[in-house]
């Protein structure tokens, strides 16, 4: 990347982190001038969220335990009923994407602070992008509100992630470092984070998969996934993340798991137009190749390497790559429906870019 001229529009967050972080929670909710707090999570997670409201005291008013996967408006609404009969100012959300999600859209609407404590590598944390599904389509869009204002980092939270989400979160993550460095509206310091996010990443998750209480390892992988949550929030997004909000979208697949497939289809697919930045990731994975580099790690990862493995209907690449080229997402190559078909196609075997 050279240094023109940019716009570097990060908004910033207050985050503290390290392992045993966590127990100066009452301390930064007090610092955000917080007093009644709802403490969000997924119903598996409801352990780890009693265990932030104990440490919380009297400063949290209530555990909601019902975040799921892409925030349904229904969740939204009765998170957003249940932080109100609280009389709630502020949410703590313990968890992954789901989780911030609904701290998110109770957010948007309400404009309380959110203090996030992740337990995955897939970044929102750090973003002020939120999601929210409505009659099977999920919306998107950007507000500063939602971005949460303080992000405790503790890797003993993450302890309990299991080998294969550990593996596929750090590929969601590396996803959104590639594409924060061929974005149309990149800059030099994204590129550094989304750089050092990857090496940060390639280097821990292989030791994660095999040794998940390996807590050096889960620090390094999630400082690899704050910095590639920042970058995600800094750049705008291309092909990779417009094929996986499709392919989530209509087949229903699971979100990380169809990152970490379509990853090396997608670099492969930017390869020519984008040579900068698959020079830099490449050098990140210590590659000779961006793509057959992502590729390796999946493998590495024993993570899933094709579309037919998750479930989607090989009849479905058709209307994927319609949908995709439909409103495509500004990419550096051209985005027209036979390249994305070969793509999808690709992907669907779970073959090694060549
Ligand atoms: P997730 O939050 O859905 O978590 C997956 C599962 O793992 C859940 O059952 C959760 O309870 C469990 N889990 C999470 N951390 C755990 C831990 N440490 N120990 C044990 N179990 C744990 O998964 P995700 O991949 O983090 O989030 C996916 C969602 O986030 C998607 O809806 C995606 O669209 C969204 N997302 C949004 C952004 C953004 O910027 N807005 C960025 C990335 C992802």
């Amino acid at each position: 990347m050279t240094t023109g001229s940019f716009v570097f529009d990060q908004p910033a967050s207050r985050v503290v982190f390290g392992a045993g972080s966590l127990v100066r929670v009452a301390e930064e909710l007090r610092r955000l001038g917080a007093t009644r707090a709802i403490v969000l999570s997924t119903p598996e997670q409801r352990g780890q969220a009693e265990d932030v409201a104990r440490r919380l005291g009297e400063l949290a008013a209530g555990v909601y335990a019902e975040a799921v996967m892409h925030v349904p408006i229904e969740t939204a609404r009765a998170a957003r009923e249940e932080a109100r009969r609280l009389h709630a100012d502020c949410c703590v959300a313990v968890g992954g994407g789901s989780t911030i999600g609904l701290g998110k859209a109770i957010a948007l609407e309400s404009s309380l602070p959110i203090l996030a404590i992740p337990t995955t590598y897939a970044g929102s944390e750090m973003t002020p992008i939120y999601g929210i599904t409505e009659a099977g389509v999920k919306k998107t869009g950007r507000d500063r509100r939602v971005l949460p204002k303080t992000v405790i980092y503790d890797p003993e939270l993450t302890l309990t992630l299991s080998a294969g989400i550990s593996g596929t979160s750090a590929m969601n993550a590396i996803a959104h470092c590639v594409e924060a460095l061929y974005a149309h509206d990149g800059n030099p310091i994204v590129s550094l984070m989304a750089a050092e996010g990857i090496r940060a990443l390639a280097r821990s998750a292989p030791v994660v998969v095999s040794e998940p209480g390996n807590l050096a390892a889960r620090s390094e992988a999630l400082y690899g996934a704050w910095l590639a949550g920042t970058a995600l929030g800094s750049a705008s997004m291309g092909i990779h993340h417009k094929l996986c909000h499709t392919l989530g979208g209509t087949f229903n697949l699971p979100h990380a798991e169809v990152h970490t497939v379509i990853l090396p289809h997608a670099a492969a697919f930017n390869r020519d137009a984008a040579p900068e930045a698959m020079r830099i990731t490449a050098g990140a994975l210590g590659a000779r190749d961006a793509a057959q580099g992502i590729y390796d790690l999946a493998v590495r990862l024993r993570a899933p390497l094709s579309l037919r493995e998750l479930g989607m209907p090989r009849d479905g690449i058709e209307r994927a790559a319609k949908l995709a080229t439909e409103s495509p997402y500004r990419n550096p190559r051209a985005v027209e429906y036979d390249g994305v078909f070969n793509l999808l196609d690709d992907a669907w075997h779970g073959i090694r870019p060549s």
